[in-house]
């Protein structure tokens, strides 16, 4: 199987913290293919990988051993600069909390990434795909939570990334504003055919993935393929 048909194959890979007897295992021999374009939920209890496996696919931490391919390129061999370099041209991240310049505007925002990205599409138009174009020139204070997060979400898709990895995006939210933020990462998946993570540990968002990923103890345990992925409005939790 050719691995270009897929945004990463990772193999066998283990990443551990500390040494003796505080070792901790944070991922044991995960091994995991995404194809290019799908909105991809990772499911799984708290402390089991999840932000570590992300980091690693976003090239923010290296593993301890194991083969993360991204497309044709291994990111496990990249020297520290070929990585920040990966990160600046193919990667967007979402947090669970925003880290949105306060002294800034929205717009502004989002212009700090627009003006060194290879490849932006106007900031404008960023926020204008979250639903925000009435509220560009507001600055985070005067935004609500979810708004935040939606600006948060317009600054990592404004490069046009290739992949886009969210960790927890919901989790400082209520369900109803979550739900408007989700809304905008499946437009953003839809529109720009950005492979997309979202790490949740909330079942119901995976109603609207095309794949989920179920993950226990530092491996990927189950995968299941949706069909008719819901829309995010239409999901209960
Ligand atoms: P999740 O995101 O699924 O909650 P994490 O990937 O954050 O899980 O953590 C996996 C395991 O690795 C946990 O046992 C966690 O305590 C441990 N861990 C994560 N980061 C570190 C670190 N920097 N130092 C030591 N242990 C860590
Ligand atoms: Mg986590």
């Amino acid at each position: 199987m050719a691995a270009i048909d897929h945004a990463f194959s990772v193999e066998g890979l283990t990443k551990t913290y500390g040494d003796g007897p505080s070792k901790v295992y944070a991922l044991r021999g995960l091994d995991l293919r995404l194809p290019r374009g799908e909105l991809v939920v990772l499911l799984g209890p708290s402390g089991c990988g999840k932000s570590t496996l992300l980091n690693i696919l976003g090239g923010l931490d290296a593993p301890t051993s194991g083969r993360v391919l991204f497309g044709d390129a291994e990111l496990t061999a990249h020297s520290d600069r070929e990585l920040t370099r990966y990160r600046r041209d193919h990667v967007g991240f979402v947090f669970q909390f925003y880290n949105l310049i306060p002294s800034l505007t929205a717009l502004e925002n989002v212009m700090l990434v627009t003006d060194i990205a290879p490849n932006p599409m106007p900031a404008e138009d960023a926020l204008a795909l979250v639903g925000l174009q009435a509220r560009m020139h507001h600055f985070p204070a005067q935004l609500s939570g979810g708004e935040q997060q939606r600006v948060a979400i317009a600054r990592a898709i404004a490069k046009q990334p290739t992949v886009l990895l969210c960790d927890e995006p919901t989790g400082a939210l209520d369900s109803t504003t979550g739900i408007v933020v989700l809304q905008a990462l499946s437009d953003a998946n839809r529109r720009l055919n950005t492979t997309t993570l979202v790490i949740t540990h909330n079942a119901g968002i995976a109603e609207m993935a095309d794949r989920v990923l179920y993950m226990a103890d530092g491996r990927i345990s189950d995968t299941r393929i949706n069909t008719h992925p819901l829309s995010a409005s239409d999901l209960s939790w």
